[in-house]
């Protein structure tokens, strides 16, 4: 089985996002970049599919500047075995990203695409649905748990209702939620080896895909700052603030 795991660069989750002074967008340069957690756990799993015997390759792939490859290099260093930096220094929107996996899944013909649920950046949470949209491909999004079966995965995902358990055949596509597994740090070695192994550089216009953007963006603000709690005398204090002034009881 071929996998193929989409990551994507983003600012890394422990940096303070700061809104550019024009509200064009959030502040990019001298900005901590890393790999989306989610793509992180995707990888994760891939690995562990190849460590178990039910995949023989996974290929990471992203979509960025070329500074993306060191997202690539972190992949390979996880125990993926190639990659591919589809090149661009525009911002891509989720169906351009979907539309380029589209294309290189004709050249690559992977058994399963295993996404991030969502990037952290945009919290889109659209590329696995549209892609599996357009190959026309079984989806199961929200994985907490990913089980080979014969004929592909049961996959449980974490709904709002609780846990539900899905079979997906292959060829199929996963995304993946925070409890599915905890991603591995890659040891020096790994990084070390990591890179010698192969990573191709393709540029968008090469799969002739239009990434003509389908939206716009008009204004970034911060969200509205919260306002400061209080500390209540006791039991007696709070069912009064809670009856009197929040009118909640
Ligand atoms: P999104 O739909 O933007 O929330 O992203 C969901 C998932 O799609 C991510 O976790 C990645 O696996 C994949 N993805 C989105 N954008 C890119 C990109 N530029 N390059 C590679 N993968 C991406």
């Amino acid at each position: 089985m071929k996998i193929l795991v989409p990551v994507k660069r983003v600012v890394d989750f422990n940096v303070k996002v700061r809104v550019k002074s024009d509200h064009s967008g959030v502040e990019l340069s001298n900005v901590k970049m890393s790999m989306n957690p989610f793509c992180e756990i995707a990888v994760e799993e891939a690995v562990r599919l190849k460590e178990k015997g039910i995949a023989k390759e996974i290929v990471v792939v992203s979509i960025g500047p070329a500074q993306a490859q060191e997202t690539i290099r972190t992949g390979l260093a996880m125990g993926a075995d190639r990659g591919i930096l589809i090149q661009t220094d525009v911002a891509v929107e989720p169906l351009g990203v979907a539309k380029i996996l589209q294309a290189l899944v004709k050249k690559e013909t992977p058994d399963l695409i295993i996404l991030g649920k969502q990037s952290i950046d945009g919290d889109n949470n659209q590329t696995g649905q549209m892609l599996a949209a357009l190959l026309g491909w079984g989806q199961a999004t929200f994985a907490s748990k990913v089980e080979k079966t014969d004929t592909g995965f049961n996959v449980t995902r974490e709904i709002d209702g609780g846990l539900e358990t899905l079979a997906v055949k292959l060829p199929c596509v996963i995304t993946t939620d925070l409890r599915l597994n905890e991603p591995r740090y890659a040891s020096l070695p790994n990084i070390m080896k990591a890179k010698q192994k192969p990573l191709a550089t393709m540029k968008p216009e090469e799969l002739g895909v239009d990434l003509s953007p389908r939206t716009a963006v008009l204004k970034v603000t911060e969200p509205a700052s919260r306002k400061a709690g209080v500390k209540v005398k006791d039991v007696a204090d709070l069912v009064g603030k809670l009856k009197n002034e929040a009118k909640v009881i």
